[in-house]
């Protein structure tokens, strides 16, 4: 096989895609660089960031300056799911040591979703073991770190509709750049898609029609916010169905969620 010469600004940017979760061979067809070059590269990259997976890595991408980058792909889905579902807590012991949890609740009945919940874990605090826990009809995944309050500063006492949700600057940079992930992880908590069946009668004649359309519900005015900025920045169109729930509803804004949420799995 030939050897062929990368440049640096290839290479370069081939590791800033792959850091933000895009995979090999996406990255790979995007520059024109073979797929198994691409792998190599990755794997140079983790291993220089001690980011290979079953290495524990305690360096945090928000107070060590010195840390691995965060995976913002990731972590944009992340802080979805942790708006709509998740909770950061600590034991009595844990809290001496400084360790605290964060648990996603994950419905039985899409094991699907609980598989992206738990790798979108794995890639914002890699290294760290994912632990699922039986509950009545779902499970808490969860992970243990000392650094989710870093990563989640929305943290706080009492519950999420009961206090102020506000971005700090980064994260909304995150939320701007992927804003398909962040509504992806607020609907795939919080929110669902359902199908609709409406009848008409015309002239005599009945049409029964279906059709779909997504909800978002959450007690959070704030976190309702975020969720409504996120569609109006692709261009969305939604309404509030009652008070605390938004509605996607028009044919071409449903599309255009299905284009990257779609049903839950
Ligand atoms: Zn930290």
């Amino acid at each position: 096989m030939p050897v062929i010469a990368h440049s640096l600004e290839v290479r370069t940017k081939a590791i800033a895609m792959l850091r933000n979760g895009i995979g090999n061979a996406e990255v790979a067809r995007a520059l024109h660089v073979p797929v198994g070059t691409i792998g190599a590269w990755k794997h140079k990259d983790r291993r220089r960031s001690g980011t290979l997976p079953g290495r524990r890595v305690s360096i945090c991408p928000r107070c060590d300056p010195g840390g691995r980058l965060l995976n913002r792909r990731s972590y944009a889905y992340l802080l979805g799911l942790y708006l709509g579902d998740g909770y950061i807590g600590s034991g009595k012991q844990m809290r001496e040591k400084g360790v605290t949890f964060l648990s996603i609740s994950c419905a039985d009945a899409w094991p699907g979703l609980m598989d992206e919940c738990e790798a979108s874990i794995r890639d914002v605090m890699p290294g760290n073991s994912v632990h699922r826990v039986q509950r009545p009809g779902m499970h808490e995944v969860k992970a243990y770190s000392k650094h989710w309050t870093c990563l989640f500063p929305q943290h706080g006492p009492g519950r999420k509709h009961e206090r102020p949700i506000v971005l700090e600057d980064w994260q909304r940079e995150i939320v701007a750049q992927f804003p398909e992930r962040f509504i992806g992880g607020l609907i795939h908590s919080d929110g669902c898609r359902v199908y609709n069946m409406a009848v008409r009668t015309r002239g005599g004649k009945t049409t029964r029609y279906y059709y779909s359309r997504y909800h978002f519900t959450n007690e959070s005015p704030h976190i309702r916010d975020l969720f409504t900025e996120a569609l109006d920045r692709l261009g969305v169109r939604w309404r509030y169905n009652n008070r605390n729930c938004v509605s996607i509803a028009r044919r071409e804004s449903v599309r255009r969620l299905d284009s990257f949420v779609g049903p839950k799995y």
